[in-house]
């Protein structure tokens, strides 16, 4: 996981600094190659790779910025390869985790009519013929959207679907329970994921899903934590309440 170190401050807004990992640029560097096909001049495909995180900083801030509407900590976001973590630390309730994990698809979810009507003005203005290039950005930016609003809501803990998982069986289940849940699921998507990677052949799944796997294992073995601090609490208890004469 990356963290602030091995980054370079980009900007701070509302106090929420984003940093950026150096991996980035190896990636960016790599994509921008195999995206300079798809447009006139290769500085179409920095364009794309530079909306692309664009997408994944605003998703970023949505949860940054829930998180800290309902009382919790966020001052960091840091993007790398693989997208962007929003360093959070929500109140341990809930109805305020599941609204500071929702936020991010939340946001992907209102770029998507402002990015139809974009390109529907973009179409409009025969866009499509005086400007090829900016056209094909806009579209592409348009399928990225929707396939990062997908991709996160899969119910694959750590995955945000994954984590409104839990935070919806956190209500009837409680905070132990509904930890093993999630993140069982997400090791078995994780493996999912994994045999779609060999099947595509694609190393970017790979690396995705290896790293969900070993991210969803910390939650498996969190839940077993907490389950053993119950039971250490609850044995306490029962010797407190053994009579003394
Ligand atoms: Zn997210």
């Amino acid at each position: 996981m990356p963290t602030q170190g091995g980054s370079i401050r980009l900007f701070r807004v509302a106090g929420i600094d984003v940093f950026l990992h150096w991996s980035w640029f190896l990636v960016a560097i790599y994509e921008v190659q195999i995206w300079r096909s798809m447009f006139s001049s290769p500085v179409w495909a920095v364009w794309l790779y530079l909306g692309l995180f664009a997408l994944v900083t605003m998703h970023e801030f949505g949860h940054a910025l829930a998180c800290r509407q309902v009382g919790g900590e966020a001052n960091q976001i840091v993007l790398w390869p693989l997208g962007g973590i929003a360093f959070v630390r929500p109140p341990q309730r809930a109805g305020a985790m599941l609204w500071s994990i929702a936020a991010g698809p939340l946001v992907n979810l209102l770029l998507l009519p402002i990015l139809s009507f974009a390109a529907h003005i973009a179409f409009s203005a025969g866009m499509s013929y005086s400007n090829p290039d900016a056209y094909k950005l806009l579209g592409k930016l348009w399928w990225i959207n929707v396939g990062l609003l997908i991709f996160n809501i899969l119910p694959v803990y750590p995955l945000d679907g994954g984590q409104i998982l839990r935070a919806l069986l956190w209500f009837p289940l409680g905070q132990i329970r509904s930890l093993f849940i999630a993140s069982g699921v997400g090791i078995a998507g994780a493996i999912g994921l994994g045999l779609i990677a060999l099947w595509w052949q694609s190393i970017w799944f790979g690396i995705l899903a290896f790293f969900l796997l070993s991210q969803a294992m910390v939650g498996w073995r969190r839940a077993q934590f907490l389950k053993l601090e119950a039971a250490e609490a609850e044995a306490h208890l029962v010797q407190e309440k053994r009579p003394i004469f």
